[in-house]
């Protein structure tokens, strides 16, 4: 379900996560400690993967305030050893210029600063000391303390625009682009790295050759794909199968289940989110009897609202929106309606009406999640959805704020403004537009600036 940023009942819902809180004396829960509530919850976080997995389908879920506050009992026996982390976070870490820094004696040659995410069209100069073959991948892995940034991918689509490149600056290939691959290892589009040893290989090598850059989770392909995209039109009335379907069907390793965080639109812009059909005999009469009217069902929106879409929900972002979908690494998309529209080629895009009733769930179920929020020094966490496949948070960055130990890796889309990422004394700088991965690898970080971001990990391993 989505929630709107004034909607009441969220409203209320987090006043209750922050009594709860509070009754334990707690107020200020920090990302930390969320964190940390995550790998104590279930001492693992494979474990709390575990629990997200065997969760069952959405409505049936235990509210995700029981969850919460169930996490932070969980992890009461840690809690003063948390509030004195919390204190020593809260004296901002100094900065220090690079003739101050103090010597860190490095077992190998010194990794070469990360580049700025602007450098798309760099020809940036390889350090030659340092060439990903010389080493053994435990080697690497014991050199990789910094963010891997990636390029994004473009693609154009019937629908695109030119946001793209308004907003994000991004060198977009024409001015019917739809979406910019911001994180992914799929084979169709998969980003190459930026910076350090990995330089210039893509994420699906990373992924295939240093898992333990990714906590040594297991799977073929890298799990999540983050994109942006920019609707100057609507896309096509649409629905993703679910993994089983995927694998037996279409023989690809994941469904696609994903969500999506607006991050502008048009006054009264909507999308399609679900339908009125009453089961699936139904649904199907009304897409062969073309009444789309009556069966699909539209939502209006604006910036900051988001919805989680999962696998069988019949969907389409509306014209003039921006959004950022994190997903399930998947390209499979089944099209129930295109409004009748032709392509460049003067020809109709296929429709995939079997398979769409196939894997449409109906009745139409709308997922129920709950937008909360911690606070901490120079950050406002607000969480999106914990769900089966990943979690997304908004970060709100305004100062200076430690990371203790990140979760396995982490996803960072940077939607507004610019800070660095400080590990170990060196800075690496971000700015809007930016995409890139903590890995699993870097202990703990600091951030600093002012940014609004999208990040997110997978709960698959
Ligand atoms: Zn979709």
């Amino acid at each position: 379900m989505f929630r709107s940023q004034d909607d009441p009942s969220w409203l209320f819902c987090m006043s209750r996560v922050l009594g709860v809180e509070t009754m334990l004396g707690n107020r200020h829960l920090a990302l930390g400690n969320r964190v940390a509530a995550f790998g104590n919850g279930a001492r693992t976080l494979g474990g709390r993967r575990a629990e997200l997995k065997n969760r069952v389908p959405p409505r049936e879920q235990s509210s995700g305030v029981r969850e919460r506050s169930r996490r932070v009992e969980e992890q009461s026996p840690d809690v003063r050893e948390q509030t004195r982390r919390e204190k020593e976070q809260t004296h901002p870490v100094k900065t220090q210029s690079p003739a101050q820094r103090p010597h860190h004696p490095r077992q190998t040659p010194p990794i070469h600063p990360t580049l700025s995410a602007k450098s798309y069209t760099s020809t940036h100069k390889k350090n030659d000391t340092i060439k990903t073959g010389k080493y053994s991948s435990r080697e690497v892995t014991n050199v990789y303390n910094e963010p891997i940034f990636l390029q994004p991918e473009f693609k154009e689509r019937l629908w695109g625009g030119t946001k793209l490149r308004e907003l994000f600056h991004y060198p977009i290939p024409s001015d019917q682009t739809g979406e910019a691959w911001g994180i992914s290892g799929h084979a169709n589009g998969p980003n190459k790295i930026l910076n350090g040893p990995l330089e210039g290989k893509t994420l699906a090598y990373a992924w295939d050759t240093h898992r333990q850059l990714f906590a040594e989770e297991e799977g073929e392909e890298f799990p999540l794909l983050v994109k942006i995209l920019d609707s100057s039109k609507t896309l096509s009335v649409q629905v993703h199968p679910d993994d089983t379907y995927a694998r037996e069907i279409e023989n690809q390793n994941y469904g696609k289940t994903e969500c999506w965080y607006v991050i502008d639109c048009e006054e009264g812009s909507e999308i399609i989110f679900g339908h009125h059909a009453r089961d699936k005999q139904e649904f199907a009469a009304m897409v062969e009897n073309e009444e789309w009217e009556s069966l699909l069902r539209r939502i209006k929106v604006k910036p900051g609202d988001f919805f989680y879409v999962p696998s069988g929900t019949i969907h389409a972002i509306g014209a003039g929106i921006q959004i950022l979908e994190t997903q399930q690494s998947s390209d499979i998309t089944y099209r129930v309606y295109d409004f009748d529209r032709v392509g460049n080629d003067g020809e109709k895009r296929e429709l995939h009406l079997d398979k769409s009733k196939e894997v449409t769930t109906a009745p139409h179920i709308d997922p129920e999640i709950e937008r909360s929020y911690t606070i901490q020094a120079g950050l406002k966490n607000e969480t999106l959805a914990e769900e089966m496949y990943f979690s997304v948070y908004h970060w709100d960055l305004d100062g200076s704020s430690q990371v203790l130990k990140p979760d396995p890796y982490t996803l960072v889309s940077v939607l507004k403004g610019q800070g660095e990422v400080l590990i170990d004394g060196q800075s690496y700088p971000f700015t809007k537009g930016d995409h890139f991965i903590i890995p699993a690898t870097v202990e703990a970080y600091q951030l600093k600036g002012k940014a609004s971001m999208i990040v997110s990990h997978s709960n698959k391993a």
